[in-house]
């Protein structure tokens, strides 16, 4: 079906963006600033480049409050490359690291990690389909693991941290990819938090990496260049021609939020849109959410209405109405809402409208 309008994206990634951001990228397309041709034709050399991912990373660095030793790095490959980028750095002691496994991204980061050392498994929420933080505390964990591992929100099954286990000296590693700038966080507390940018930042093929200075320089000496933080960090991310319009547009993003009044303003927003959307499925007789209370994610939200034909009607009758991408993940079925920084307040009101409707003609 055809569009003759913006619609609402729930797309779990890549997802929506925000209109002023891609409107002004729109605007620059074809004669960034004055300089006479695109972002995308533009040598990531030049001083126009230069301003721009520099730029990006101090208005990150503010919007974040990133401390000043961690540098920030702007690298390619997806999660899916940090998964092995960080164990293959980060295993550089005992090789020993543990891992919290709340859904398929951490568990697919523990597998990969596997291959460079001792992984273990120090909690997971499996038994119960990933709908619960499992709670750890610090003796939980191996006293000489390299690093512990968690994702901080779970994209497929909707479930996040509201609070961070607290690991003593061991360096805690966190895949924000589906949460980052979504709220505000102590990024002091982490050795390494990474995000690929698909989700709330920008388009794929952008990782953000935020890594503690003295963890850089640990890689084995026959580690490909390309997965070496220290040398991306040396060459401050451009030891090769790195992803330069995707991190045009993440610059973008980062006005945008400094422009909302930024991350904690951005987070009041993002409570609101789910407490909206979660209050009604639980006063709903139609749909449920799998999710446990306090674990629940501000930005993927997931539900059920217990009868997989009716989950799928549901989705298509939406996708009539200009939402779409409501469909669960692929392994989970269901739905899921994504809703993250990008969409507004009008999408998940006219998102609980249509949920009403469908309730009321098929409970
Ligand atoms: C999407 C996602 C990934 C996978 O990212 P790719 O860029 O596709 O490799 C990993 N972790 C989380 C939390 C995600 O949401």
């Amino acid at each position: 079906m055809k569009y003759q309008e913006r619609v609402y994206n729930f797309s779990a990634g890549p997802s929506m963006l925000p209109l002023e951001v891609l409107e002004q990228a729109a605007r620059e397309m074809t004669n960034y600033d004055g300089s006479g041709m695109s972002v995308m034709e533009m040598s990531h050399r030049s001083a126009d480049f230069k301003r721009i991912i520099e730029t990006a990373e101090k208005d990150l660095r503010e919007i974040m409050n990133i401390p000043d030793n961690y540098r920030v790095l702007f690298l390619q490959g997806g999660g899916h490359l940090q998964f092995a980028m960080v164990a293959a750095n980060l295993m550089r002691s005992s090789k020993k690291a543990d891992y919290i496994v709340t859904g398929s991204w951490a568990k697919k980061a523990a597998k990969e990690a596997a291959k460079f050392g001792d992984v273990r498994v120090v909690a997971s929420s499996e038994d119960k389909t990933f709908t619960y933080i499992p709670k750890v505390s610090k003796e939980d964990f191996r006293s000489d693991a390299d690093y512990v591992y968690l994702c901080a929100n779970n994209t497929i099954y909707g479930s996040h941290y509201s609070q961070f286990p607290d690991t003593g000296a061991i360096p805690l590693v966190g895949d924000f990819s589906s949460c980052i700038l979504s709220e505000e966080v102590d990024v002091s507390k982490f050795g390494i938090l990474w995000a690929g940018a698909q989700k709330n930042i920008g388009p794929a093929g952008v990782v953000i990496v935020i890594i503690r200075e003295d963890l850089i320089g640990f890689a084995p000496e026959n580690t490909p260049s390309m997965l070496d933080y220290k040398i991306m960090a040396d060459n401050d991310s451009m030891y090769n021609t790195p992803p330069t319009y995707g991190i045009y547009i993440a610059g973008l993003t980062f006005q945008w939020i400094k422009a909302q009044g930024g991350v904690k303003a951005v987070h009041e927003n993002n409570v609101k849109k789910a407490a909206m959307l979660y209050d009604y499925i639980d006063s709903s007789r139609l749909y449920t959410a799998p999710v446990a209370k306090e674990d629940r994610s501000l930005m993927n939200v997931v539900f059920v209405t217990g009868d997989a034909e009716l989950d799928k009607k549901f989705v298509a009758e939406a996708k009539e109405h200009g939402l779409v991408n409501l469909n669960g993940h692929r392994s989970i079925g269901g739905m899921r809402a994504s809703i993250y920084n990008a969409m507004p307040i009008a999408g998940v009101e006219q998102l609980i409208a249509f949920m009403k409707k469908f309730e009321e003609e098929n409970a």
